[in-house]
């Protein structure tokens, strides 16, 4: 692991603590080091829960999944754009997932007779 690499992982182990400290604005982007990353939640399905930093100075983006609701949680801070997005990614996730248990299944399903 470089230098940038761990440097990286450093702020954005930083961002994570700072959303469960509940600071939300103004913090600092690992990619372009201005104080510019806002803190967004999306709520895509039951119990699911994403923690979003959206840097607007430059492209940074980092989503973080979450076991259960964040505890600064809001519906105020619930970014809609962030949500299709995301529910997108759960559909083509969950499409993935039934094509492969549709393989497994297939699989499995092979008459007794075949085997031998
Ligand atoms: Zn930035």
């Amino acid at each position: 692991m470089d230098d940038s690499t761990a440097r990286k992982l450093a702020g954005q182990k930083r961002l994570l603590w700072a959303a469960h400290e509940g600071n939300l604005d103004a913090l600092e982007c690992t990619d372009c080091g201005q104080h510019s990353v806002s803190v967004w939640f999306t709520h895509p399905g039951d119990g699911i829960y994403r923690t979003w930093f959206i840097c607007t100075d430059c492209s940074f983006e980092l989503r973080a999944q979450n076991l259960g609701c964040p505890p600064h949680y809001s519906e105020d801070r619930v970014s809609e754009h962030l949500e299709n997005y995301d529910e997108r990614a759960l559909a083509r996730a969950i499409q993935a997932a039934s094509r492969e248990d549709v393989k497994k299944a297939a699989q499995t399903s092979r008459p007794k007779d075949q085997e031998e």
